[in-house]
């Protein structure tokens, strides 16, 4: 981290990623005081050969920047006491994502950046683009947001290609945010707990993109199609992308086609057809964003295609896990609101669903025009009695309490089921914290509850 040398830096928050992003800063020869509230990590770090300090009783004259790690908006919303000492102090405050722009910048910003943000589809986009950026045989870096601290990828050189996933967060804290392709997927009402209003929420996602050479935007909401216009009209290269209508400039589906269109001409290009990992009107939707992006970093159609058609997908999004006799399984764990359960319930004719868990504003009111599909819904959690009561007798369903008891339950009701091919679907449309530390523990234990059932076979690899 060199574009800090021989500055004093001061940092809160040290889970993992706080620890790696502290050595990290420590060795391009900063000098570090780290500090966290929960006393077992500052133990931890001290461990791991960083300088702490408590934060709350040092001269804050000395630091130039105040880094809060990755992992602190999860357990600490602003404002938040060392915020405010860094404020009152004049020092400026920043993310891990700054320091990973600056040290790019100071390289000569040679690698290609490709940035990563919306409310659904980050981390599946941001996996694509590395897939294929990897297939073709290019040297790729994938972080942020997604998993790996940015400050601990490789370094800057020529033809490494980076990838990274920005929270609204991320954002916020890397006011010099300047990537080579920078993506906006969608824009919907989520998170806002902790940003306050939609516009706040929209303003910090536009950012990223506005701080672009080339801004890729999906148009298909109102929010984006605003934005989109909008950084037009200050001259910003802009790529639009739509999932369901025709544009003429810019890249748009077509059934499983991907077009490319410039001044109304339009030719298919890619195709999702057969790509299990990709099926859904949404996934064209992230497909198209990873398309316009690898064209803009200079890989070739034929590349990008070749990357489409080998990428295996994510874990916890729509993901095939077994069958048992007709009966599909599906762990869409991640769909921690009713936006992100649409795409799953729309791919899907016959569904044994199971839904709840902690809810989110507006529970699963605007999945309405789904309810038809529900063969018969499995509730768990905090949220059952509610949903119970906006299914009404739109679909029948039961309160099962937990994923096992729904999963037991859902593949009896299913294996009786003569229609074709049903579905048990965990696409649970709220957070998983009532019950669960995490959307993946709640995946996973879905998946040992399906694999425990007697005849269940795995699904790919
Ligand atoms: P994020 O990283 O933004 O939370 P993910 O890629 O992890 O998004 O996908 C989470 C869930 O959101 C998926 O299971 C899927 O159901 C849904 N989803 C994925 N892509 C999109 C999209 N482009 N638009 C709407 N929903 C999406």
């Amino acid at each position: 981290a060199h574009s800090m040398k021989d500055k004093t830096i001061a940092l809160f928050g040290l889970g993992g990623s706080g620890i790696a992003t502290a050595q990290a800063i420590a060795a391009g020869g900063a000098k570090i005081v780290a500090w966290d509230d929960n006393p077992e990590s500052v133990r931890k770090a001290q461990g791991a050969g960083i300088e702490t300090g408590d934060l709350r009783n040092v001269d804050w004259k000395q630091f130039s920047s105040f880094v809060l790690s990755p992992g602190v908006p999860l357990t600490h919303p602003r404002p938040h006491w060392s915020v405010d000492l860094a404020k009152a102090a004049g020092v400026e405050i920043i993310g891990d994502v700054e320091l990973f722009v600056r040290e790019r910048n100071r390289a000569g910003k040679k690698s290609p950046f490709i940035a990563i943000t919306g409310t659904n589809g980050k981390s599946t986009t941001t996996a694509l683009i590395a897939h294929i950026i990897k297939a073709s045989g290019r040297d790729v870096q994938l972080g942020g947001n997604i998993g790996t601290a940015v400050m601990t990828l490789e370094p800057p050189a020529d033809n490494r290609f980076y990838v990274v996933e920005c929270s609204s967060y991320q954002i916020d804290l890397a006011p010099s945010l300047n990537p080579t392709a920078g993506i906006l997927l969608n824009l919907t009402p989520d998170h806002l707990d902790r940003h306050g209003t939609m516009q706040h929420y929209a303003e910090i996602k536009e950012r990223l993109v506005a701080g672009s050479e080339t801004a890729i935007v999906g148009v298909d909401d109102s929010y984006c199609a605003a934005i989109a216009q909008r950084l037009e009209r200050t001259g910003k290269h802009v790529i639009r992308i739509s999932k369901r209508m025709p544009i003429e400039n810019g890249y748009f589906a077509k059934g499983s086609d991907l077009v490319r269109a410039r001044n109304g001409d339009a030719s298919v290009v890619a195709t999702l057809a057969g790509i299990g990992s990709l099926r859904g009107e949404h996934n064209a939707q992230n497909a198209l964003a990873a398309l316009a992006a690898c064209l803009s970093v200079g890989l070739s159609i034929e590349e990008i295609n070749a990357g489409l058609r080998t990428f295996p997908g994510l874990a916890h999004r729509m993901e095939q896990v077994a069958k048992l006799g007709n009966t599909l399984f599906v762990n869409d764990s991640k769909a921690t609101n009713a936006d992100a359960a649409a795409p799953a319930l729309s791919s899907f004719p016959r569904i044994y669903w199971i839904a709840g868990g902690l809810p989110k504003e507006g529970g699963i009111a605007s999945l309405a025009g789904f309810f038809p599909r529900i063969a018969k819904a499995y509730l768990i959690g905090e949220a059952a009695p509610q949903f119970a009561a906006t299914l009404g007798d739109a679909a029948p369903f039961e309160i099962s309490g937990t994923i096992a008891a729904a999963v037991e339950h859902a593949a009896r009701d299913a294996a009786s089921d003569s229609s074709g091919e049903p579905v048990v679907l965990l696409s649970p449309a709220c957070a998983s914290f009532d019950q669960f530390q995490n959307f993946e523990k709640r995946g996973e234990a879905f998946r040992s509850a399906v694999l425990a059932l007697a005849g269940a076979s795995p699904v790919g690899g």
